[in-house]
Formats: structure tokens, C-alpha cells, sequence
């Protein structure tokens, strides 16, 4: 069993000012899970991962293993391995000497049985046959493997992985991120992996873990967040291209944004209750382009720019109103928003068109705190 919990850790650096790294973070790591802390850079993904292994202090609150109170035990006396995304492996030890080094230092483990567990996580990593290089003879792809192997040698309570496949080129690395989720799965060790890619996150996490500016944004499956972001910010962060946003005024019943109006059903003014400012959130995916405006959610518009993506496009448009502008101020974006079109739908700059964004697809947020109103 290894349960890990943050409650209420805040970490401060005193030197160059006082830097807020972490703010205040709360979470539940269940056992066996593996959870990913997703933000950009300078969020505090590192130094939450770091004050967890214990190669930094926390400043305000507490972390438990296992209802186990760690603030303060050494990181070699916390059962905890990490990965960085460097590898840090030695370069004047062979791999065989990398991954027994850890458990001949720490544990009175006895020698033959240092071997069979070397010998055994080479094998889970594909590695066998290296063990008597050192890192120097050893492409990047296998260094990674080396590092990930000599945290499963330890077998330990938790492994802590630092952007581990950052080093890696994009196809290797998406080998790697199936094969480590298959090897965290059959070990069933607690995981928490931290990555700035959001795609790396959706794919791997069971939940996600997402920071902004040192808080916790929303810790939810990769689904729960992409379908039901607490807030602006996480709406942004998961998807590709971006969730459009659009500024609007509530009024009668509709959202009156810059070059459109959109009427609401009654339910959905019900979830915005008082709220006179309201951020429109719509994924590109969820926006139609379609033949004939049916409905007073689908509006006239024009392409701006067409962007070819593998199997379909982003099409960036502006409203009809806004077109001309749009065009003019050159692209600029706060007049155009983007829906991926999948297929051969043949589309063109200059075009109108007509966008239908459903309400059933859509996104509402207070303007002032970027909470999610439904
Ligand atoms: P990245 O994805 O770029 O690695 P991160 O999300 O891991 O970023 P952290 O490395 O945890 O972010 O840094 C969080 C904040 O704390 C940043 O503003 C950073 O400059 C600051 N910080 C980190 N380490 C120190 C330190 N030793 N002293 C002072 N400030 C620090």
C-alpha cells in the first residue's frame, strides 16, 4: 500500500524575493495510481515532485505516506525512487553497476539477490543485453530505460518521474509512454509524473493534476477535464488546438460578444444565475461547418486562414461582422477563432461560411473569476 497525500503544501524560496512556487496544494494520491502534474512552465510541477522525494523542504504543510507524516525523513529513508529527465546516471559505472548501486548502498540486500532484481528489471525494460555498457556506449532511448530500470530495481513505494521522455524524439517517445504505462500497470506502483504537454498527460494519467501559478487548478480524470473544466484556465490548457473564448455581455437571455449574438436556452441562463459577464467557451473540434444557417446558434462567417492538420484542417474564421477587420488587422485573433474539421470538406481563405457552435457543445465562464458556470 502506498498512499501519498498533500495537505495544504505551500513552498517559498526567500532568495531572489519571496517566490511562491507552490500555493496552498491539496490531493489524494491513491494507491497504485498514477496521477500527472500538468502546467506550464514555472507552475511549480518540479518542486511539488521535489518537496515529495524530499530533495527540497516544505515550507507550510504536510505530506503523508501512507498516513505517515514524511516532512521531515531523509529521501533515501522514504521508499520513494525518482526519475529526472536527465537520466543522472553514472557515466564510469556500467549498467549493471547504475542500477544495483542504489540497493547496494542503502539495503544489507545480499548480493545474489541484488542480481536477480537487476537482472529481472533490465529484462521489464528491454535492456538484458546492456548490462555491461556503460552510459557513454548507449543511445539516449536506452540511457532512459537504464534510469527508469534502476527506480524499479528498488522496488519502492512510489516513483516520482521528472518529464522522464523529454530527451526522447517524438517517436520514441510515444513507445515509451505506452510502455510505461503497461509497466506501472502490472508493477501497480504509485506514480506522480510531471510534464508541461498536455497530450503526454491525457494519454498516461489515470487522473491529471493540473497547476497554474503554483495552485491546483482541478485534479480530475483526463475525460473530467476536457468535458468539465473547473475554470478558464484548465479549459485552455487541455486541448489542441485551444478552447475559443469570447468575451460577452448577458443580455435578454443571450451572450452579446463582438460580431454575434447567442441566444441561451432557458436552462443554460439558469446556470449563470447573476452573472453579466460571461466568457464563451467552445472547442474548435465541436464547432460545424454546415450548408444552411438552420438554427440562431449558426452564424455567417468567412475564412480567414486554412490550416491543413493530418487528417482534416483548422479553419480560422471571424465573424461577418468582423471580417473585414479581421483581415485587415491581419490574422489578429482576437477576431478570429478556430474549429478542426475533419475529411476532405474543401475549404478556402477568402470564403464565407457558416459555423454552428450547439449549445449542448458549449462552455460558460464567469468573466471575473474564470469559474466554470456549467
Ligand atoms: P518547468 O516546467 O519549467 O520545469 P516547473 O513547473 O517545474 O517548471 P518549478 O521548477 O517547480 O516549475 O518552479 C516554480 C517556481 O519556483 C518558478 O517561478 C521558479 O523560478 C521558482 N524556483 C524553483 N526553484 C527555485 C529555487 N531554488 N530558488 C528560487 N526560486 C525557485
Amino acid at each position: 500500500m502506498a498512499e501519498l497525500t498533500l495537505d495544504h503544501v505551500t513552498k517559498r524560496f526567500a532568495d531572489g524575493g519571496d517566490i511562491v512556487a507552490v500555493d496552498d496544494v491539496s490531493a489524494d494520491i491513491d494507491d497504485g495510481e498514477f496521477i500527472v502534474l500538468v502546467g506550464p512552465s514555472g507552475c511549480g510541477k518540479s518542486t511539488t515532485l521535489r518537496m515529495i522525494a524530499g530533495l527540497e523542504t516544505v515550507t507550510e504543510g504536510t505530506i503523508t505516506l501512507d498516513g505517515q507524516a514524511i516532512n521531515d525523513r531523509q529521501p533515501a529513508d522514504r521508499d520513494i525512487a525518482m526519475v529526472f529527465q536527465s537520466y543522472a546516471l553514472y557515466p564510469h559505472m556500467t549498467v549493471r553497476e547504475n542500477m544495483s548501486f542504489g540497493l547496494e548502498e542503502s539495503t544489507d540486500m545480499p548480493d545474489d539477490e541484488i542480481g536477480d532484481r537487476v537482472e529481472s528489471s533490465a529484462e521489464m525494460m528491454g535492456i538484458g543485453r546492456l548490462l555491461d555498457r556503460k552510459p557513454g556506449e548507449l543511445s539516449g532511448g536506452q540511457q532512459q530505460r537504464v534510469a527508469l530500470g534502476r527506480a524499479i530495481v528498488r522496488d519502492p513505494a512510489v516513483f516520482l518521474m521528472d518529464e522522464p521522455l523529454s530527451n526522447l524524439d517524438a517517436k520514441l517517445r510515444s513507445q515509451m509512454r505506452t510502455e510505461l504505462q503497461r509497466i506501472q500497470e502490472d508493477l501497480g506502483v504509485t506514480t506522480v509524473y510531471v510534464t508541461h504537454d498536455q497530450t503526454e498527460a491525457m494519454t498516461m494519467g489515470d487522473r491529471i493534476a493540473i497547476l497554474d501559478d503554483g495552485r491546483l487548478q482541478q485534479v480530475a480524470t483526463p475525460l473530467e477535464a476536457y468535458h468539465e473544466p473547473a475554470n478558464q484556465f484548465v479549459a485552455g490548457f487541455i486541448g489542441e488546438p485551444s478552447m475559443n473564448f469570447f468575451e460577452t455581455t448577458v443580455e435578454n437571455g443571450q451572450l452579446v460578444g463582438d460580431g454575434f449574438e447567442y441566444p441561451l436556452s432557458e436552462e443554460t441562463q439558469d446556470s449563470i444565475g447573476d452573472s453579466d459577464r460571461v466568457t464563451l467557451g467552445v472547442r474548435p473540434e465541436d464547432i460545424e461547418l454546415v450548408d444552411t444557417a438552420e438554427s440562431d446558434h449558426d452564424f455567417r462567417t468567412v475564412v480567414d486562414v486554412v490550416e491543413p492538420v493530418g487528417s482534416g484542417n483548422n479553419i480560422y474564421l471571424a465573424f461577418e461582422d468582423n471580417a473585414e477587420e479581421a483581415s485587415e488587422l491581419d490574422m489578429d485573433e482576437s477576431r478570429t477563432f478556430v474549429a478542426t474539421i475533419g475529411g476532405l470538406r474543401r475549404v478556402e481563405a477568402g470564403q464565407p461560411a457558416i459555423a454552428r457552435l450547439p449549445e449542448d457543445a458549449i462552455h460558460l465562464f464567469d468573466a471575473e473569476t474564470g469559474e466554470a458556470l456549467r
